[in-house]
């Protein structure tokens, strides 16, 4: 096991394939996968390739090193389906804002039309 990784990590068990996902983006660095709970068809995540807890642990090196797929990963999602008309990414940082997962993950929400009925889970109201 790498000691980049935490071993009560479930996205840490994702990047090591012992815990199964479908992967829609993978490199050395980052890994975009469906989310378990899709809040709209396509809805992904994506995370770095080492166990960071969320954006307040992120150096400026760790924030070149991942953040900068963001775009191509968003772009590879929307590719799945033309319907696909815009998307929400978001990313929650602690407990209080809605993080259940503490390795750090920006999600990617698709969005297929005009006012489809979903609202941001994590958001309050
Ligand atoms: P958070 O609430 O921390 O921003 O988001 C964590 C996300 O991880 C949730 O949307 C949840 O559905 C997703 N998730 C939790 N466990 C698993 C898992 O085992 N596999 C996948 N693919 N997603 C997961
Ligand atoms: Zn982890």
């Amino acid at each position: 096991m790498e000691k980049t990784m935490n071993d009560d990590c479930i996205f840490c068990k994702i990047i090591q394939g012992e815990i199964p996902s479908y992967t829609v983006f993978e490199n050395d660095d980052v890994k975009a996968f469906l989310d378990i709970s899709q809040v709209t068809p396509g809805h992904t995540l994506m995370i770095p390739k080492k166990h960071i807890a969320n954006m307040f642990e992120f150096s400026k090196e760790d924030a070149a090193k991942y953040l900068k797929y963001i775009p191509e990963i968003a772009r590879a999602v929307k590719g799945f389906d033309p319907e696909i008309k815009g998307m929400n990414i978001a990313n929650n940082n602690g407990a209080v804002a809605y993080q259940s997962v503490f390795h750090a993950h920006i999600h990617f929400v698709p969005r297929y039309s005009d006012h489809d009925g979903f609202k941001m889970v994590w958001t309050d109201n």
